[in-house]
Order: structure tokens, then C-alpha cells, then sequence
């Protein structure tokens, strides 16, 4: 029994150990690993490129809990995403989530390695989109923001950092006053 005026501390201690359980560090492996089996549930493993067919499945980018799937494959697998980098595909196939084929770069190294590999084929015939010599979005990016806004989590702030444009750019591609060819 407690004395008048002595605090009680075992309630407390309870909510300490229950929320340490609940977010655990990088270090309890347990809950690491249900997280893991909780994405990979949304995963179909081929003998290269791990297909992500989650949620987003067809839009290029999958979606795992309004995060990039890719990006979530990464923080899951590898480590945490430094502030305002992007994770990149060595494979190419956007909605491969295999750690071994991700890496974290920057985005015009992102736009470089696509040139590399001849993805990026920039052309000047048309004024709309990605086409467009002033643009340095792509069709995939512009769309993977609007979802994201959509699905809600994430500021226009943020995605204008995150791709590296201006937060007019952002608000004019959500509001569609630029983009509007792009579904
Ligand atoms: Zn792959």
C-alpha cells in the first residue's frame, strides 16, 4: 500500500515496457523481423528483382503504407534514408524491392544513370511534360505525386523537396494547371 504523498511508479514502468516493445530500436529483432514478414506478405520473389504487388501495383512505384515501397524495402532491409535522398533502382524495374538492387542517391544521379542506361530519352518535338527542355520531372514522378498527395501523409513542402522542385511547381502540378495531359 502506498504511503499518502508517495508516487506510485509501477504504472508507469508498465507503459515504459510496453511502449519500449512497441518501438523498438534497430536493435529488437523480433519486431524488425515482423515488420519484414509484413512487407514481404506483399511481395512475389523472382530469381532477380523482388515484384512488389502491394498496394500501387500498376502505377510503376508500389505503395507500402504511404511510403514508396521501394524506400520502405530499404529502411527494412538496409538502414535508414538519409534527409532528402532518393532511393534508386539498379534494375530499373521501379517496382523491384529488393534491397540488393536499391541504392541511395541524389535525383539528378538518378536522371544521369537513366541516360546511361537509355531509359531518359529526352525530346524536344513536344512542349508537354517531360518533354519539355525545362522540365525536370517525369511522367512517373508527376503521377507518384499526386498520389501520394492524395493518399494523404505527405505535405507539398515535403514533395517539393523530396523531387527537388519548387513548392509553386508542386502546387500547380496538384492543382493540374500543369501536367494536365498526365492522368
Ligand atoms: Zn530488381
Amino acid at each position: 500500500m502506498a504511503a499518502s504523498g508517495a508516487f506510485d511508479y509501477r504504472p508507469v514502468i508498465v507503459l515504459l515496457r510496453l511502449e519500449a516493445s512497441r518501438r523498438p530500436g534497430r536493435g529488437n529483432l523480433v519486431t524488425d523481423q515482423q515488420e519484414q514478414e509484413r512487407f514481404l506478405s506483399q511481395v512475389r520473389k523472382t530469381e532477380t528483382c523482388w515484384l512488389w504487388i502491394g498496394p500501387g501495383f500498376g502505377r510503376g512505384y508500389g505503395w507500402a503504407w504511404s511510403k514508396a515501397a521501394h524506400r520502405m524495402a530499404y529502411e527494412l532491409f538496409v538502414g535508414p534514408i538519409l534527409y532528402g535522398l532518393q532511393v534508386n533502382h539498379h534494375c530499373d524495374v521501379r517496382r523491384c524491392v529488393n534491397p540488393a538492387h536499391l541504392y541511395v542517391g541524389t535525383q539528378s544521379q538518378n536522371i544521369r544513370d537513366a541516360v546511361v542506361r537509355g531509359r531518359h530519352v529526352p525530346s524536344r518535338t513536344s512542349a508537354k511534360g517531360e518533354a519539355h527542355h525545362l522540365t525536370r520531372l517525369t511522367t512517373e514522378q508527376v503521377q507518384a505525386m499526386r498520389w501520394r498527395y492524395g493518399v494523404g501523409g505527405i505535405t507539398q513542402v515535403a514533395l517539393a523537396r523530396e523531387y527537388g522542385v519548387s513548392e509553386p511547381t508542386v502546387r500547380d502540378i496538384l492543382n493540374r494547371r500543369t501536367w494536365a495531359h498526365v492522368g
